[in-house]
């Protein structure tokens, strides 16, 4: 296969798949696309509209209407609510606490996936991440992969991040909400966290960031290789 390669990266959080898809861009030359990024500008939007996020109906409204712009840039995050940069807010407490349930509301995923799908046409080679790009935004994207890591793994990752960012430690408790929002959002009716079929299943328990990247430029240079195209 020659010219642009489209590559999904799906997969729970913790298992280090920004910092991994980023690296994997980076080394590849290619956009970088944050679908998470997206849903939480859409959530930060909804938030200052003061909407009740039970609200279905007014959740879809203010979506249908925010004008967003994301970055493409694996170095540098660009993500503006209208001509605001809101790329440190989107990552705060608020916006972490209410983004499932903004996301889980169909008419919001409709529009999302609509956008991504414009964002990532196939005209460039791009890293799409996400949880549901193998499966929904993109079932024919050249190279699916699912990174996933232990529950325990995952929740010493987050402890360690907690501590480090000044948070007292608790790994028993960081380890019960892994596993209660792996079981949420894998049992969610609307395009529930999964590997696609033909995804390719990553395990990063015990690999570390760089080995992780270098085993999916392998990944991607073998698909490359063998030209296969779907
Ligand atoms: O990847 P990140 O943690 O920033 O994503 C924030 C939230 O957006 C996720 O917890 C999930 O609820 C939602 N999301 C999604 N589908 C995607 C990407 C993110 O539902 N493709």
């Amino acid at each position: 296969m020659s010219g642009p390669v489209t590559i999904a990266v799906d997969g729970p959080a913790g298992t280090g798949k920004s910092s991994v898809s980023r690296g994997l861009a980076r080394r590849l030359h290619a956009r970088y696309l944050d679908t998470g990024a997206m849903y939480r500008i859409v959530t930060l939007a909804v938030l200052r509209s003061g909407t009740d996020l039970e609200d279905v109906d007014g959740v879809a409204e203010v979506a249908a209407q925010v004008d967003f712009t994301v970055g493409f840039d694996p170095d540098e995050d660009l993500y503006f609510l209208g001509a605001e940069d809101v790329s440190s807010e989107i990552r705060g407490d608020a916006v972490t606490k209410a983004v499932s349930a903004v996301s889980a509301v169909p008419d919001v995923r409709t529009l999302l996936v609509a956008r991504q799908r414009e964002l990532a046409d196939g005209s460039v080679t791009v890293v799409v991440e996400g949880r549901d790009i193998g499966t929904v935004v993109l079932p024919d994207a050249d190279v699916k992969i699912f990174l996933t890591a232990s529950a325990e793994e995952r929740a010493r990752r987050r402890n360690d991040q907690n501590v480090a960012a000044g948070q007292p430690g608790d790994y028993e408790a960081v380890l019960a909400d892994v596993r209660r929002r792996d079981h949420l959002d894998s049992t969610r009716a609307v395009s529930p966290l999964r590997a696609a079929d033909d995804a390719i299943v990553v395990d990063s328990s015990d690999m570390s960031e760089a080995e992780v990247v270098a085993h999916l430029l392998d990944l991607v240079e073998q698909r490359q290789r063998t030209g296969a195209s779907r």
